[in-house]
């Protein structure tokens, strides 16, 4: 249930509110617009009697949302959510974010080329999986620990944030220094994974599951940040469908779809959607004229040796012309 307080109710009036609806178990998130006040009410919100409450002088409506997702609901907080990265960079509420970098980190020599490239071409944070969800059991998994140390090595040189897979709650003190937490499409539903990083306050990057509907990707969110984390960002990163000629199914209506569902931001990942180094650039652009707040891309200082998703890694000059192509389009769109 939602509360909209007037623009004119004092302070006092808002506590003793939110205190009398406290007293009555419910939970209390208070969204402060530049007019109006938003009070989501968490809970069984059936024991409140919505005539009483709209008849307070205070409030100027009550209305009950019906959807499953409450807190990342857009009715619970009509403003743009502005997750901070790193103390240094912003995602949301019109701020626009890059992140670029290998799929997987394999040498210190790679990922440090790769980190001051990207970075020169534009790239507000550094990716790099360490940590690896593979098909094959036989497939390379990743460098693991050693995998997050070069990361943080290729964060202290270029002094870009970082993002990194996490697959195991256990390895959350790995993550102590990693800017930003990314939750795979392969455990969009490991509820106890997304309960336990809803207890830290990193932002959580929560990717699509690959056969997940929007409601189900906002319901995982809710899992974050029902446990108090509200540095939630989501990832479109290509769907499963019939189709076989590209590795999945961009859904890039999503982008459109999700800003009205919810306040959180999107970031289109055209790497894992495709699957293929040349569509990336028109879905990258095609990412940026929806509205989307950031694009997420693989870029590899030598793809065809890659030990993981060369085929869909851009080499960092192709990136570079990526980078200035989206922001253009960025400017365009914003118009
Ligand atoms: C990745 O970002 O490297 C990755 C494994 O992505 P996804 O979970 O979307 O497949
Ligand atoms: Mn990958």
């Amino acid at each position: 249930m939602i509360a909209v307080l007037k623009p004119s109710a004092t302070d006092e009036q808002k506590n003793h509110l939110i205190s009398w609806l406290k007293s009555q178990s419910l939970d209390v998130h208070v969204s402060q617009g530049e007019n109006y006040t938003v009070l989501g009410l968490i809970g069984d919100t059936g024991i409140i009697d919505v005539d009483l409450l709209e008849s307070l002088e205070m409030v100027e409506s009550v209305k009950r949302v019906s959807e499953p997702f409450k807190q990342v609901n857009r009715k619970f907080h009509p403003e743009d959510t502005v997750v901070e990265i790193g103390g240094k960079v912003k995602i949301g509420g019109g701020n626009f974010v890059l992140i670029a970098g290998p799929c997987s980190v394999e040498s210190r020599g790679q990922v440090a080329q790769i980190a001051r490239e990207v970075s020169a071409a534009g790239a507000d944070v550094l990716r790099g999986g360490a940590f690896k969800p593979r098909t094959s059991p036989y497939d390379f998994q990743g460098l693991k620990a050693d995998g997050i140390e070069l990361l943080l090595e290729a964060k202290k040189e270029t002094g870009m944030p970082i993002i990194s897979e996490i697959m195991n709650a256990n390895h959350l003190p790995l993550f102590d220094d990693v800017d930003i937490i990314q939750i795979g499409a392969r455990n969009m539903q490991n509820f106890e994974l997304l309960k336990e990083v809803g207890k830290t306050d990193k932002p959580i990057l929560l990717k699509r599951g690959l056969a997940n509907t929007l409601k189900e990707l906002l319901m995982s969110a809710e899992y974050i940040m029902s446990e108090g984390n509200r540095n939630v960002i989501l990832c479109e990163r290509g769907i499963r469908t019939f189709e076989t000629a590209t590795r999945n199914t961009l859904d890039l209506s999503a982008v459109p779809m999700l800003r009205e569902m919810t306040h959180l931001p999107v970031v289109i990942d055209p790497s894992h959607a495709t699957g293929i180094a040349r569509l990336v650039e028109p879905m990258a652009m095609a990412a940026a004229a929806s509205g989307a707040d950031g694009i997420m891309v693989e870029v590899h200082n030598d793809p065809i040796h890659a030990l993981c998703d060369g085929a869909q890694s851009l080499t960092p000059s192709q990136f570079e012309k990526v980078a200035s192509k989206v922001r253009l389009i960025r400017e365009v769109a914003l118009q």
